[in-house]
């Protein structure tokens, strides 16, 4: 069986295109869409990926604001900074590039930026809002995930979903999210008895683990859809790899992403349109 390769690269570029032209829509009525984006220290994959970030706002039209402070940065001046952009009226989104270095509260953190300016969805009261089956702003890889699933004509509804990671930036949002979707849904984790059995019953599996190539074909049943979020660097080869082994389940599936290019690009698509979200909110 040939599975459907889903295409993050297409499918987010087309996101980012509606994007676009709902930015030069409200630039048009006179409002600048702007994020800013705070990055403190040094951590190398963090600075990348304020760069991409960065760089995305830039190909959509939103105005990005960069604040780069050192590794050394105190909890209170980061706070300050934060309360500052709260008060900003031309500041519609605030992101904090997680994780912060060691001695700074991230949940305290997290907390402090305002509700409606939190472009990534942590603030609990976003989170609670999506828990209640009333998202205002969702975190951008599992509102990814589904924009995947949706725009490649997979349905959700009464289908048995699995997710495997329970996070509270990927696995338990995509829980809810695939709630209000009508799945019948599972989330397994570390202290999952018998995985391969659970993972069995999937119609829709997704894996967020953190684990190279965990997820074989005695994970997978026949004619499932594979949603690999994992971003992994393989140790042997030095190459970005998913939690799926794509080759060795590929030909038992209907539909998997790849990585890279599958849910990655999703996520900073994701970003940009909850940008744009809370700019029309505001
Ligand atoms: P976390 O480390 O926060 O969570 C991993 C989850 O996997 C935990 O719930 C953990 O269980 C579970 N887990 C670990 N080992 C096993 C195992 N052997 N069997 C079953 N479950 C297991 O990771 P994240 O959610 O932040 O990220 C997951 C992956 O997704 C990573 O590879 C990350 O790089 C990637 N990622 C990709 C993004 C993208 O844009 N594509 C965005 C964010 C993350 P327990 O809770 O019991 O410890």
């Amino acid at each position: 069986m040939e599975p459907k390769i889903i295409d993050g690269k297409a499918i987010s570029a087309a996101v980012k295109e509606e994007v676009r032209a709902e930015v030069d829509r409200l630039k048009t009525a006179g409002r600048e869409v702007t994020l800013a984006v705070v990055l403190v220290g040094d951590d190398p994959a963090s600075a990348v990926y304020v760069r991409n970030k960065k760089k995305a706002c830039e190909a959509v039209g939103i105005r990005s604001l960069s604040y780069e402070m050192p590794a050394d940065t105190t909890q209170e001046k980061l706070l300050t900074c934060i309360a500052e952009l709260n008060g900003r009226d031309d500041v519609d989104g605030i992101l904090v590039q997680l994780p912060l270095p060691a001695g700074i509260d991230e949940q305290a953190v997290i907390r402090a930026i305002a509700p409606e300016k939190d472009v990534d969805g942590f603030h609990p009261v976003n989170v609670g809002l999506l828990a209640i089956g009333m998202p205002r702003v969702v975190s951008c890889t599992p509102a990814g995930v589904i924009e995947m699933l949706v725009r490649s004509g997979i349905s959700i509804e009464g289908r048995e979903a699995l997710i495997i990671g329970r996070s509270n930036i990927v696995g338990k949002p995509l829980a809810h999210l695939m709630l209000q979707h009508n799945a019948t849904v599972t989330v397994a984790h570390s202290r999952t008895a018998d995985l391969p059995a659970v993972a069995k019953r999937a119609d829709i599996l997704v894996a967020a683990i953190g684990r190279p190539r965990m997820i074989g074909p005695e994970y997978v049943k026949e004619g499932a859809v594979v949603i690999d979020v994992g971003i992994n660097r393989d140790t042997a080869t030095g190459k970005l790899c998913g939690d799926v082994d794509y080759d060795a389940v590929a030909p038992h599936v209907s539909a998997i992403t790849p990585v890279p290019g599958g849910v990655g690009p999703m996520t900073i698509a994701m970003l940009m349109k909850n940008c744009v979200e809370l700019s029309k909110m505001r």
